[in-house]
């Protein structure tokens, strides 16, 4: 049985489809530039040569039936009709305060995920634009939708709430949300099979370091805190958005310096982070590179990023109590070493201690922690679309492995 798995944005789509009996994957692909000029679908088949298809692409429908098409094709498909995807799991990013976990797409879930239009004006709609389409071409197909926000639910009031007056939590739902929930939680789940431990049995901490970055707080095996918020703009530094800043900085730029509330909102979300700290770039391979070459402005974009984490590492170990399990996953997280050492220097006092070989070698999953490091430090690769098709897959009875 095939599960797929869409991830509908502004102005793409990016699709998975698995095999859920052994969890293959067999083919994805991104319809890219949807409404747009020069839309095209590249599409690859695990086992066979990909296909870049440039077409005129204006909207979801015709997006999401070019990827039926796809992956129906008698050359570079990979079924030989739609009829054998059993079952949709569709991204959507906010399901506010109703969505505790994922669920079955019914009339009411889709009001669910308009009334959170507001919350998630950038992704909600084409969220359920992607849903409506594969209701048109697929309406007897289950589908599923897993929330980014919704692993962290559980996360208490003193928390969640910020200190502002409370009636604008109360009428206009400005609380911490959180969101990668569903990296979070895949993370988890894995470390808990690499330990042989139940998640409920752990204090544990997952860093995902990617182009965004956020960094959970579990125990007793739920999201206690997070660091991105009402927004995924807060917490901590990451590619392009600033993370936390003093809220007075916003009014000195507006009213000092005279910029627009547009630019600012602009400048924070894509012009701070790592590309604004290093004026160089916002990948951490190319700071990475320029640290090494001497550059000052890169240095410090490092030591900026790493103490921020630690910062939020130390804050969440105080709100659990302790810490078992520290893991580290997304692009950063699972692939530099050096970002890992200087991260968890310091926490000695913890009982954490990393073993410098074991975080050098190449292999993705694996424990680089000593032998008689109280914590346990894990670099775990996420796959956020292989935790939807599995949740798709238990939703709708499918059988898994
Ligand atoms: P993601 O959003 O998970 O794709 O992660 C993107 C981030 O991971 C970018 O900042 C990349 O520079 C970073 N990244 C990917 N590979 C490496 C690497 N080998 N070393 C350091 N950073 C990396």
């Amino acid at each position: 049985m095939n599960v797929l798995v869409i991830n509908a944005g502004s102005s793409s789509v990016k699709y998975k489809l698995f095999l859920i009996e052994n969890e293959k994957l067999l083919a994805e692909g991104l319809v890219d530039r949807i409404g747009l000029n020069g839309s095209n679908l590249l599409h690859k088949p695990i086992d066979k040569p990909e296909v870049n298809i440039k077409s005129d692409i204006p909207n979801y429908e015709t997006a999401l039936s070019m990827v039926m098409d796809a992956l129906t094709d008698v050359n570079y498909g990979v079924i030989k009709s739609p009829y054998e995807i059993s079952a949709i799991g569709h991204r959507v990013v906010h399901g506010g305060e109703k969505i505790s976990s994922s669920v079955l797409i019914t009339e009411e879930i889709e009001n669910i995920i308009k009334e959170c239009f507001d919350l998630a004006p950038l992704h909600n709609p084409p969220n359920l634009m992607g849903i409506q389409a594969c209701k048109k071409l697929l309406p007897h197909t289950k589908q599923v939708a897993v929330f980014d926000t919704a692993f962290h639910v559980t996360i208490p009031k003193e928390a969640y709430l910020y200190a502002i007056p409370y009636r604008l939590y109360a009428d206009y739902s400005i609380r911490r949300y959180g969101f990668h929930g569903t990296s979070h939680r895949y993370v988890a789940n894995i470390a808990c099979e690499l330990l042989g431990q139940p998640l409920e049995k752990l204090k544990m901490i997952t860093c995902h370091l990617g182009n965004g970055c956020s960094i959970t707080a579990i125990k007793e095996g739920k999201s206690i805190d997070t660091s991105m918020g009402f927004t995924p703009l807060e917490g901590l530094i990451m590619g392009t958005r600033s993370g936390d800043i003093d809220p007075a900085i916003i009014f000195y730029l507006v009213e000092r310096i005279g910029l627009s509330i547009q630019e600012v909102n602009s400048m924070l979300n894509r012009e701070s982070g790592l590309l604004g700290l290093s004026g160089i770039s916002r990948d951490m391979r190319d700071i990475l590179k320029s640290a090494e070459e001497g550059n000052e402005m890169a240095i410090n974009a490092i030591k900026c990023f790493v103490y921020r984490i630690k910062k939020y590492i130390g804050a969440y170990s105080a709100s659990m109590g302790g810490l078992d399990v520290l893991v580290f996953t997304a692009g950063i997280g699972e692939n530099s070493s050096l970002i890992r050492s200087l991260i968890c220097k310091g926490f000695e006092y913890l009982g954490l201690y990393i073993d410098e070989e074991k975080n050098s070698n190449s292999q993705r999953k694996k424990a680089i922690n000593t032998d008689d490091s109280k914590v346990k430090v894990l670099v775990i690769p996420t796959d956020e679309e292989l935790m939807i098709a599995r949740d798709t897959a238990e939703i709708c009875g499918l059988n898994t492995t």
